[in-house]
């Protein structure tokens, strides 16, 4: 069924990069024989499942969306992965992304731009717009994205889906290519709060080859589904209803807290002080990451190498500079700079103390309150090429998103809406490893 849907509808959509269909009709029958016998089958047992390209798949092309990974079969499967085939999903194929993750529309991939399946002409977020954009096409059900910034629910938003970017921690790294390690997450992006927090609970837990996965129990995120959100302290902070933020964005986000306090639940506004300085920390602080992370494509080790080279440093040279594209080129120079002798204690350092402050913001308003609830996006989708001419428009789209990632707590993006045809997300944020009571306040809205 997925690949049918994947022909009628993929060559406009454009979410997959690479379709693994072959393998995945082998693990269809192997799975069908199962049928009727008495070996246990879980609950996402032959549900079709899409993956983000930069999530390692053995034998399977991993690209992350870059012409230097064009042809990358790697020898491994990510943690991620390997729970997937013990869950007994079937693998669909890759999903396209912005290079690396780094972007916000998918128009950074190197190979094409996927669409938004509400309306063609306009973006479907990113840097997961491959995600998101196959589970609202109905191309699968499931998919896997990874947030570093915003990318899972900024996406999920624009698409009108559900996703969700968990606690830094909760889900192995292992097999994801690394983008910012101290801000990526690897999470689920569906159609619904329930299939939602069925994919989280098959990919969480600790694992050995994650020194960042924690070591906390794995709760029943299903059971927490209770539609009972009485008494529930919300809070709302005034920076996220503020300037930029469209006035139907404003007002889905209203609507929204009247359906909470109708079920018994209670909103504050409060303060997050320290927002202002989230997207410049995140850009400093990710962008220095990425730029140590993406040393490792030299042309030696992995994917693309250049051909025309005579010495290993113009090996070097010429495969990074014909492999990556313009935004990865602008953060490696970016970070580099920032963690420059001379520069370090003014720019990544300062970074460092201002991330602590936003984090502490945090955690002051959830010793009261048990979320924070606000828009995921301050516009719906916009138009392909309206931004990508000007990188600093184009970042300050997850200005909502970012100051999650910097304070490791998780974030859901639910359907809140509609502005013009187009979805809109609201967002609902937790305190760390309490995913429970985001997925509890989201399925208020189903
Ligand atoms: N759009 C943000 C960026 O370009 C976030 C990306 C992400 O979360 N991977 O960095």
């Amino acid at each position: 069924e997925s690949y049918k849907r994947i022909q009628e509808v993929d060559d406009k959509v454009q979410a997959f990069l690479t379709l693994d269909e072959e393998r995945a009709r082998e693990t269809a029958k192997n799975l069908d024989a199962k049928i009727g016998t008495d070996v246990s089958k879980g609950l996402l047992f032959g549900m079709p499942i899409g993956v983000k390209d930069n999530i390692v798949t053995k034998e399977l092309r991993t690209t992350c969306a870059s012409k230097i990974l064009e042809n990358f079969d790697p020898i491994y499967n990510a943690t991620v992965v390997d729970h997937l085939h013990k869950a007994e999903t079937i693998t669909i194929g890759k999903l396209n992304m912005d290079e690396f993750a780094m972007g916000s529309s998918n128009e950074n991939s190197g190979f094409q731009k996927t669409h938004n399946p509400w309306n063609l002409e306009k973006v479907p977020g990113g840097s997961s717009g491959g995600s998101a954009a196959a589970v609202a096409a109905g191309e699968v059900p499931f998919s896997l994205g990874s947030d570093t910034g915003g990318s899972i629910r900024q996406p999920a938003s624009f698409c009108g889906v559900v996703g969700l970017k968990p606690t830094y921690g909760r889900v192995s790294r292992f097999g994801l290519v690394a983008f910012a390690s101290s801000l990526d997450q690897i999470g689920p992006i569906t159609r619904n709060v329930e299939d939602n927090a069925y994919l989280l609970q098959a990919i969480s837990g600790l694992d050995p080859m994650d020194s960042t996965s924690a070591n906390v129990e794995v709760p029943n995120f299903v059971q927490a589904l209770t539609g009972d959100v009485k008494g529930l302290k919300i809070a709302v902070p005034k920076e996220y209803l503020g300037e930029g933020v469209d006035e139907e964005v404003r007002q889905s986000v209203l609507d929204s807290l009247k359906v909470l306090e109708s079920l018994g639940a209670v909103w504050e506004e409060v303060s997050l002080p320290h927002s202002k300085y989230a997207l410049s920390t995140y850009y400093l602080l990710s962008s220095s990451e990425a730029s140590a992370n993406l040393a490792r494509f030299d042309g030696v080790r992995y994917g693309y190498r250049s051909p025309n080279s005579e010495t290993l440093m113009d090996l070097y040279k010429n495969t990074r500079a014909e492999g990556f594209g313009d935004e990865v080129k602008r953060r490696i120079m970016l970070g580099t700079f920032a963690l420059s002798s001379g520069y370090y204690d003014a720019y990544y350092k300062k970074a460092q103390k201002a991330r602590t402050l936003i984090k502490k913001d945090f955690e002051d308003v959830f010793e009261k309150y048990d979320v924070i609830v606000g828009p995921t996006t301050p516009t719906p989708a916009f138009t392909i090429g309206e931004k990508i001419s000007d990188p600093l428009t184009m970042y300050i789209n997850d200005i909502l998103t970012i100051p999650v990632n910097l304070a490791g707590v998780p974030g859901i993006s639910v359907p809140c809406g509609f502005s013009n045809g187009l979805p809109l997300g609201l967002q609902i944020i937790g305190k760390h490893f309490d995913e429970s009571t985001v997925y509890r306040v989201a399925h208020a809205f189903e």
